[in-house]
C-alpha cells in the first residue's frame, strides 16, 4: 500500500530541500533521498558563494531574487546569519572588456551594486593577481559566502515542522503513473502522489526516462577545487574572490586558506565524482600564472557536478509531456545561491499559480525556463 501526499520532491541537495520547503507550506510533502543524509553530491563540494555577475543570466536572476531570503530568512531557520561579507573581481582583457560592460548594465537593470575600474587598480582589492594581461574589472561587493550546511539543514527543519516526510537511504528506482497519481518506489518506502518535482542533480535526466518521459539534455560537468595555504603573514579575510572572464580560474580566501578551481568542465555520468591528478596539476599551474602565490602543498582536493541544460539556463516547471512531472534541474554553478528564488518558482508552477511577482521584476519568465524549450533526447543517454 503505498503512502500518499500531495507533493514527492527526488533528491535532497540544495535544490530538493528548498523546493520540499516551499511546497510543505502547501500541502503533504515527501522529500525522497538514495544517500543517508542530504546534500551529500554537489550542495556539500560547492564554493558556497553569493556572486550575482556568475553563471548565465537567468540563473543570475534568480541569485538576485534569493538575495533576500539569505540576507532575511524566516524566524527559526539558522542560528546564525546565512551570508558572510566577500566581494568578488571579476577581470576582463581587452577583447573581452566590451562584455564585462554588459555584464555591468546587466547588473544595474536588477539593482546590484558594482563599479567597473581600470585593471591596474584592482591590485588595491585583491593584492597577488597579476595585472597583465587584463584591461577591466568589475568589483562586486555585495558577494558573500553562503553557509551552505546550514541553508540545507535550515530547510530540512523547516520541511519536518511542516509535517513533510523526509525519506533518506531511499534510492527511487521505479515511477508509474496510474490514472492522475505517480507511484514511486524509494528504498522500501512505497509514495503515491498526483505531482513529482525532479531536483535530482546530475540525476535529472535519468529520473524523467524512469518517469517515461523524454530526457532534456541535462548533463553533469565535473569541477575541480584544491586549497593551499596563503602566502605567510598575509591577511586574506579583506581579499575578494577573483575571476578572469575567460573562466579559467577562480580563488577565493577559504577558511584561513586559498580556494582554487581550474573551472575546468569535463562532461562526466552522473556519479560519485573525484579529483583528477591533472586537474589538480591545472589548478595549480594556472593559480601560479595569475598571482603571485605559490603553491607549497596542498591541503585539500575534491570534485563535483555542475549540471547544465543545454542552453545553460533553469530548467525549471512543468514537463510539457506531463503537467504533473515538474522540474527543478540545470542549476550548473548557481544551485546553492539561486535556491530560494528556484524553489519559489517551481513550487509556484507545480501548484499552477504562475512566475511569482517579484521574480517576474527580474526578468524572470516561464518560456526561458520551461523544459518545454529542450527538445527530447533519445530515451538512451
Ligand atoms: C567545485 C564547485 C563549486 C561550486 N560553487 C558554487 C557556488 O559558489 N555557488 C553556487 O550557487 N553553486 C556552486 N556550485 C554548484 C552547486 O553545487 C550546484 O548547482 C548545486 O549543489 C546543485 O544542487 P542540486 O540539489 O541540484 O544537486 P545535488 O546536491 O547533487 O542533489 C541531488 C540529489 O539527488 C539525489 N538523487 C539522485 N537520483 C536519485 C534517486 N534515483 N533516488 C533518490 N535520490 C536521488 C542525489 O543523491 C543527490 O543528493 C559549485 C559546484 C562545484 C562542483
Amino acid at each position: 500500500m503505498a503512502e500518499a501526499f500531495d507533493f514527492i520532491v527526488i533528491g535532497a541537495g540544495a535544490a530538493g530541500v528548498s523546493v520540499a520547503g516551499e511546497l510543505s507550506l502547501k500541502g503533504r510533502v515527501a522529500l525522497v533521498e538514495r544517500e543517508s543524509a542530504p546534500a551529500y553530491h554537489s550542495t556539500s563540494r560547492s564554493a558556497a558563494v553569493l556572486a550575482e555577475n556568475y553563471g548565465p543570466v537567468g540563473w543570475q536572476r534568480l541569485s538576485t531574487a534569493s538575495r533576500p531570503f539569505f540576507e532575511n530568512p524566516p524566524a527559526g531557520f539558522a542560528e546564525h546569519p546565512l551570508l558572510r561579507p566577500l566581494g568578488a573581481l571579476f577581470l576582463a582583457t581587452e577583447a573581452e572588456a566590451p562584455a564585462l560592460e554588459e555584464s555591468a548594465r546587466e547588473l544595474a537593470r536588477r539593482g546590484v551594486p558594482h563599479r567597473l575600474l581600470p585593471a591596474r587598480e584592482a591590485g588595491a582589492l585583491s593584492p597577488t593577481v597579476r595585472r597583465e594581461p587584463f584591461a577591466l574589472a568589475l568589483h562586486e561587493p555585495g558577494c558573500a559566502d553562503i553557509d551552505a550546511a546550514a541553508l540545507v539543514q535550515g530547510y530540512v527543519r523547516l520541511v519536518r515542522r511542516n509535517g513533510a516526510s523526509v525519506v533518506l537511504d531511499a534510492e527511487v528506482r521505479s515511477i508509474e503513473r496510474r490514472g492522475g497519481t505517480w507511484r514511486v518506489e524509494a528504498g522500501k518506502a512505497m509514495l503515491a502522489a498526483p505531482i513529482l518535482v525532479n531536483a535530482a542533480g546530475a540525476w535529472a535526466d535519468d529520473i524523467a526516462a524512469l518517469a517515461g518521459l523524454p530526457r532534456r539534455g541535462v548533463t553533469p560537468y565535473r569541477r575541480t577545487a584544491i586549497t593551499f595555504d596563503p602566502p605567510e603573514g598575509a591577511d586574506t579575510r579583506s581579499w575578494p574572490m577573483t575571476f578572469d572572464m575567460a573562466e579559467t580560474w577562480y580563488f577565493k580566501p577559504e577558511a584561513g586558506r586559498i580556494m582554487v578551481s581550474p573551472v575546468d568542465k569535463t562532461p562526466s555520468p552522473p556519479c560519485d565524482c573525484r579529483p583528477e591528478d591533472y586537474d589538480v596539476a591545472v589548478a595549480v599551474d594556472r593559480i601560479e600564472q595569475a598571482t603571485t602565490m605559490q603553491v607549497r602543498r596542498i591541503h585539500s582536493c575534491w570534485a563535483g557536478l555542475r549540471t547544465f541544460a543545454p542552453d545553460e539556463q533553469p530548467v525549471i516547471g512543468p514537463d510539457p509531456a506531463d503537467p504533473g512531472f515538474v522540474w527543478l534541474a540545470g542549476q550548473g554553478g548557481n544551485g546553492v545561491m539561486a535556491a530560494p528564488a528556484a524553489a519559489r518558482l517551481a513550487a509556484a508552477l507545480a501548484t499552477g499559480a504562475g512566475v511569482p511577482a517579484a521574480l517576474a521584476r527580474l526578468g524572470v519568465g516561464v518560456a526561458a525556463t520551461s523544459p518545454g524549450r529542450l527538445p527530447p533526447q533519445p530515451s538512451e543517454r
